[in-house]
């Protein structure tokens, strides 16, 4: 059991006699208040606040700190006032225990929401006294510790809560013993199973260990002796915690993860630090490109240590760190090496007082930004600089790659949410779905059944999970429109041969599928529909050894088939004959694989060409648009298309008005267009002298007739001088 006498005499070491008795005054009035009150393990309830100044002053914070570790539940658990703790210690003690209480004291309606909201607290806390903070990880990890008592249900939320939000918050405030207890604890009650498990096979991996590890370290401290450089050279223990993280990770095995030695050197001066690397070089031979010097570039959180990795005896890889005694506090403890520093009076050097520059930083963005919505942000950015946290409309916190879109969310909810999502709604409102979420927002997402990801998404998400579903759908959607459009290519081109996809011969589509190395009947149709092999060729090798079975009719049905396929090509329209002879049909809803040209834009009504293009299917033009004029030249490459009738969609199309300048023409004009039930999907201008001004529209039409009306309409508008189609 630890009482304040133990606690007393820790801080007799690095604090004034007089701050000490404070210590122990607040202890006398905490115990006092908590009177009575016992913790769910049975104890005295002023056991917790105990510990939590223990873990405190471990980091040799500063006496007030520790006051308000020991009263930082009074407030909240017992009827003490604020204004009790001014009269009674001071002002700062008291702001620090109230800041510490508002965190804790916030209720909510569901636990999503408490955990949202919270974390938005903890920050905010951040902006009264870092120490606040400080004593809340103190508490935390107490509980954490203790988490045993409560039931499994309250272990795990309370777990995982820790890992999302106390977590980073240690992390960036450099606190790594604290951090890495945490994780192993969070890991242990949120995954009992897993950490059971891998801590069966740690204890079972020890033993081979130990003695690998000894001869290392006695190598190297041998070596870096001889040199005359002293250092303290220990072995490191991989954390469960961070075990499960990198096999999760990397896909390893607890052995590939476990393997890997690692050792940690301390010396007196950087530049030992530098000299004991190149002793290490020279004893083993380092792994190339694993070299950091986080000596030179400190990371943001204030850590700064040499990392190399060697090739140890038998090929064993060891990670090695390099630092001095100053940088291992910081590597510690951390933000709270600043108070450390400041208690002890014996110098940090100033070189790794990074954390303290951000923290200075932080303090005078604080005092020039009088609210704190400048400074939140820039707190939010500086803690967490890779991710951005959203929260879905329930409150639940989800962690994106920073530059992550709604499409991208959408995914990390559901593959289903992604594949079906249409839109999105951020802080309530409609957004384009290529928009960057930001901290903190809340971001919804609406689905429709029938929908489906859209190729164009591809351009803007960032997460490699919604980029491969999208790939994955596209692709399987391709195949099946490609199969559909080349079972009807195909067909058509077997017509002159009285043949058709469903009566071909089995031997017959074997044999072509081996030399075309196919491996079935649906290859082939998509390969055709892809636009990779031409329907002509197939249809003529699928269709030629049965005309060759019966000898006698050969060469008449070679011929006629011939001639038939020549009609079809080329026979006007009014020659009629079969039916199958006419073009090809295009409805507008074969999906990806029939696309329509931006140059021309065509709408049905408009005669037609399509042409192939490998992989992709069909593009489809304006039969007089000047970029197919070429390819008309190759028959091979291009096909005769015609509309259906009645077409399931409305197509774009560009028009382009002349207007005299008169305030308030587009809004005319644009209520003309809608007036005839047409969509404006894009508006541009161009002005031309001042007077007269182009307005560029892009509207969704049924068709000709449809656009015919459109336009006749808008050239009733007396700002209109002129208005047509714009066609390549
Ligand atoms: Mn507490």
């Amino acid at each position: 059991m630890f009482l304040i006498s133990d606690l007393c005499h820790m801080l007799d070491s690095y604090l004034e006699e007089d701050q000490v008795k404070e210590v122990y005054r607040a202890y006398v009035f905490g115990a006092d208040a908590h009177e009575g009150q016992l913790r769910r393990s049975g104890e005295p309830y002023i056991y917790h606040p105990l510990a939590v100044a223990r873990i405190l002053a471990e980091l040799r914070m500063d006496y007030k700190t520790l006051m308000a570790a020991i009263l930082h539940d009074v407030i909240e658990d017992t009827a003490t006032a604020k204004e009790q703790l001014i009269n009674e210690f001071d002002e700062e003690v008291a702001d620090l225990v109230d800041g510490v209480s508002k965190l804790t004291q916030i209720t909510f309606e569901s636990r999503a929401e408490a955990q949202a909201e919270n974390f938005r607290k903890l920050i905010l806390a951040m902006v009264q006294d870092i120490r606040v903070i400080l004593i809340k990880l103190a508490d935390r990890l107490h509980n954490m510790r203790t988490i045993g008592n409560l039931q499994p249900e309250k272990q795990r939320r309370i777990a995982k809560e820790t890992l999302d939000i106390y977590v980073p918050i240690a992390s960036r405030l450099g606190m790594n013993n604290i951090k890495i207890e945490l994780e192993d604890l969070g890991f242990k009650a949120v995954h009992p199973m897993r950490y059971e498990v891998l801590q069966a096979s740690l204890l079972k991996a020890r033993g081979n260990r130990k003695e690998i590890i000894h001869k290392i370290i006695t190598a190297i401290d041998e070596r870096i002796f001889q040199e005359g450089l002293h250092g303290r050279v220990s072995g490191r223990e991989k954390l469960l915690y961070s075990i499960y993280q990198k096999m999760r990770k990397k896909n390893l095995s607890f052995a590939e993860v476990f393997d890997v030695y690692a050792v940690r050197i301390s010396v007196e001066t950087v530049d030992m630090c530098y000299r004991t690397l190149g002793v290490l070089h020279n004893l083993y031979k380092p792994l190339p490109g694993k070299f950091k010097d986080y000596i030179a570039i400190p990371k943001t959180n204030g850590y700064q240590s040499l990392h190399t990795v060697l090739f140890g005896p038998h090929g064993i890889p060891i990670e090695v760190q390099v630092r001095t005694n100053d940088m291992n506090k910081v590597a510690e403890a951390g933000i709270a090496a600043h108070w450390m520093y400041k208690n002890t009076n014996d110098a940090i050097s100033h070189e790794n007082s990074q954390t303290n520059e951000w923290l200075r930083e932080l303090l005078e963005i604080q005092k020039s930004s009088g609210n704190s919505i400048e400074f939140l942000e820039s707190v939010k950015v500086d803690l967490f600089p890779d991710v951005v946290y959203v929260f879905t409309p329930a409150g639940e916190i989800m962690e994106l790659q920073r530059g992550s879109t709604p499409v991208d969310f959408a995914y990390a909810v559901h593959t289903d949410i992604g594949n079906t999502c249409i839109a999105a709604k951020i802080d309530r409102q409609l957004v384009p779905l290529r928009t960057q979420m930001q901290m903190g927002q809340t971001v919804e997402i609406i689905t429709a059944n029938s929908a489906k990801p859209n190729p164009a998404w591809l351009n803007f998400v960032i997460t490699g999970k919604a980029r491969t579903h999208i790939r994955h759908f596209l692709k399987n959607l391709q195949r099946g429109e490609a199969i559909v459009l080349g079972k009807r290519l195909l067909d058509r081109n077997l017509t002159p041969y009285r043949l058709s996809t469903d009566t071909l011969n089995p031997e017959n589509i074997d044999r072509v599928l081996e030399t075309l190395r196919l491996k079935n009947i649906d290859d082939l149709l998509s390969e055709i529909g892809l636009g990779n092999r031409m329907p002509l060729i197939v249809a003529r090798q699928l269709a030629e050894p049965s005309i060759a079975r019966n000898k006698n009719n050969r060469k008449k049905s070679q011929k006629a088939a011939a001639l038939k396929n020549m009609l079809y090509r080329y026979a006007p329209s009014w020659l009629g004959g079969e039916k199958t002879s006419t073009p090809l049909a295009i409805t507008g809803t074969e999906g990806i694989i029939v696309n329509y040209a931006r140059c021309c834009r065509p709408i049905p009504g408009d005669p037609v060409i399509g042409y192939f293009s490998a992989g992709k299917g069909i593009v489809v033009h304006v039969d007089t648009c000047t970029n197919v004029r070429d390819v008309k030249k190759h028959p091979e490459n291009w096909l005769e298309l015609r509309w259906e009738k009645e077409p399931q969609r409305e197509f774009p199309v560009e028009i382009r008005l002349e207007v005299t300048n008169q305030r308030g023409v587009l809004a005319t004009v644009a209520s003309a267009i809608s007036e005839m039930s047409a969509n404006i999907e894009n508006v541009s201008l161009d002005d031309r002298d001042g007077r007269i001004t182009d307005l560029i529209f892009v509207i969704n039409v049924k068709d000709r007739k449809h656009l015919a009306k459109i336009m006749r309409r808008v050239r009733r508008v007396d700002e209109v001088s002129k208005i047509y189609r714009q066609k390549a």
